[in-house]
Protein backbone atom coordinates (compact mmCIF):
# COMPACT_ATOMS: atom_id res chain seq x y z
CA UNK A 1 0.00 0.00 0.00
CA UNK A 2 1.23 3.79 -0.79
CA UNK A 3 2.28 5.45 2.17
CA UNK A 4 3.15 9.29 2.19
CA UNK A 5 4.77 11.12 4.93
CA UNK A 6 2.39 14.56 5.51
CA UNK A 7 3.66 17.88 7.52
CA UNK A 8 2.10 19.06 10.92
CA UNK A 9 2.64 22.79 11.16
CA UNK A 10 3.53 24.88 14.35
CA UNK A 11 0.60 26.84 15.24
CA UNK A 12 2.06 29.92 15.57
CA UNK A 13 3.91 29.71 12.32
CA UNK A 14 1.85 27.72 9.89
CA UNK A 15 4.65 27.78 7.17
CA UNK A 16 6.75 25.93 9.41
CA UNK A 17 6.93 21.92 9.66
CA UNK A 18 6.62 20.56 13.66
CA UNK A 19 6.85 17.29 12.76
CA UNK A 20 6.43 14.35 9.86
CA UNK A 21 3.58 11.65 10.14
CA UNK A 22 2.57 8.96 8.10
CA UNK A 23 -1.16 8.85 6.00
CA UNK A 24 -2.32 5.81 4.04
CA UNK A 25 -2.68 6.74 0.27
CA UNK A 26 -3.01 10.21 0.20
CA UNK A 27 -4.63 10.71 3.06
CA UNK A 28 -5.18 13.56 5.31
CA UNK A 29 -5.65 11.49 8.62
CA UNK A 30 -2.16 10.27 10.32
CA UNK A 31 -1.81 6.62 11.18
CA UNK A 32 -1.74 7.62 14.16
CA UNK A 33 -5.04 9.64 13.98
CA UNK A 34 -4.13 12.95 14.03
CA UNK A 35 -6.24 15.00 11.25
CA UNK A 36 -3.60 17.07 9.27
CA UNK A 37 -4.51 20.20 6.96
CA UNK A 38 -5.95 19.53 3.50
CA UNK A 39 -3.06 21.40 1.83
CA UNK A 40 -0.22 19.76 4.08
CA UNK A 41 2.78 19.14 2.39
CA UNK A 42 4.18 15.52 1.59
CA UNK A 43 7.27 13.68 0.67
CA UNK A 44 7.93 10.54 0.10
CA UNK A 45 7.58 8.00 2.66
CA UNK A 46 11.30 6.84 1.94
CA UNK A 47 12.41 9.97 3.12
CA UNK A 48 11.33 8.46 7.04
CA UNK A 49 14.06 9.28 9.23
CA UNK A 50 16.37 11.70 6.92
CA UNK A 51 14.43 14.73 7.26
CA UNK A 52 15.70 17.99 9.64
CA UNK A 53 12.30 17.61 11.29
CA UNK A 54 11.28 14.80 13.95
CA UNK A 55 9.25 12.36 12.56
CA UNK A 56 6.19 11.02 14.82
CA UNK A 57 6.73 7.93 17.07
CA UNK A 58 3.28 6.55 16.88
CA UNK A 59 3.60 6.58 13.27
CA UNK A 60 6.82 5.05 12.87
CA UNK A 61 5.79 2.14 14.87
CA UNK A 62 2.73 1.43 13.09
CA UNK A 63 4.11 1.98 9.49
CA UNK A 64 7.16 -0.23 10.03
CA UNK A 65 4.46 -2.78 11.33
CA UNK A 66 2.84 -2.55 7.52
CA UNK A 67 6.05 -1.77 5.59
CA UNK A 68 8.49 -4.67 6.30
ZN1 LIG B 1 1.54 10.55 13.67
Amino acid sequence: MLHLMRAEYEEERPETVKIWHMVRGEGHVAMCGRALREDAGTLPDGEWGSTAEPDCHSCGALYLREVP
